[in-house]
């Protein structure tokens, strides 16, 4: 695997990261990952525009110039012979003794590679299970932060109990996100998922989707929803940049409406790639 390293091409091997890079101890930086279809990057400035939102809410200082950046990611592409696939790009703070407080000079670290990343298909057409799970994570899951914990633990919770994805909720009366994508219910056609706000990622496909719901005509309403809401739900399904749009059949010991994918999830997916030339989303 070759990695861009800065604005530097290396081997893997050779990627050598200090061991007091901030994004180890602190976990102080911030990623992206970027889906690539048939060698272009979708909704590419989008994602740089939700970076630029990341490293500013972190006070990370760094000026991105999205042209070069651009350049020098469709090149790690070429060099890496992807074509379908992903990026994932990071930038933590910097290199400094260890001491919680901002360093006062420290130069951010850049870092991207490709991730395979394959379609999923089978999920998308029969559908998953999913488990709810506390949101035990803080309180500013704006920010695409490095700091993972809370979601690991929540994913691999729903692997254990043999579910796909974790539903996290802060009460009962609230359901925020999944442990790595975007939760939405359907009833009576209208599409609802939780606000832009502190409690969420607001995910690119979720903008995406809001997008596609204003194509089809489907109303599209941004509104907390409960986990009885959820589980009463005619139909869940869940997006991310990786899994696009997949439907949820069973919560726990809950059917999902009769137990298989639902016809706007469908309809979603079935439009996802008709539309996707556009270029940008916000
Ligand atoms: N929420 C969380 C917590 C995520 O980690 C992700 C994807 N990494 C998403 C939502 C979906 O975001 P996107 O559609 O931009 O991939």
């Amino acid at each position: 695997v070759i990695v861009l390293f800065h604005d530097r091409f290396v081997d893997r091997k050779e990627c050598l990261i200090d061991i007091e890079d901030r994004a180890n101890q602190f976990g102080d930086g911030v990623y992206e990952v970027i889906r690539v279809y048939d060698g272009e990057f979708f909704l590419f400035d989008d994602h740089l525009k939700r970076l630029e939102y990341s490293l500013n809410e972190a006070k990370i200082k760094y000026d991105i110039n999205h042209q070069q950046l651009k350049e020098l990611l469709l090149e790690l592409l070429k060099k890496n012979e992807v074509n379908n696939g992903g990026i994932y790009i990071q930038i933590s703070r910097g290199i400094a003794a260890r001491s919680h407080p901002f360093p006062k000079e420290s130069k951010p670290t850049v870092i991207a590679y490709p991730i395979p990343t394959s379609r999923p298909l089978d999920k998308q057409e029969n559908g998953i299970q999913a488990t709810l799970y506390q949101d035990i994570r803080w309180h500013r899951c704006d920010i695409k932060s490095l700091n993972l914990l809370g979601n690991v633990m929540a994913k691999q919770h729903a692997l254990d109990i043999g579910a796909s994805e974790a539903i996290f909720y802060r009460d009962y009366n609230h359901v925020t996100e999944g442990s790595s994508t975007n939760v939405f219910i359907v009833n009576d056609g209208v599409i609802q998922t939780h606000p832009a706000n502190n409690f969420i990622l607001n995910g690119i496909t979720r903008l995406y989707i809001k997008y596609l719901a204003k194509q089809l005509d489907l109303p599209f309403n941004e509104k907390v929803f409960t986990v009885a809401e959820l589980k009463e739900a005619d139909e869940v399904f869940i997006s991310s940049t990786t899994s696009e749009v997949i439907p949820v059949t069973q919560i726990d010991e809950t059917v999902i409406g009769n137990g298989k994918p639902g016809p706007i999830a469908k309809q979603l997916l079935n439009a996802f790639f008709e539309h996707h030339k556009i270029q940008q989303l916000t």
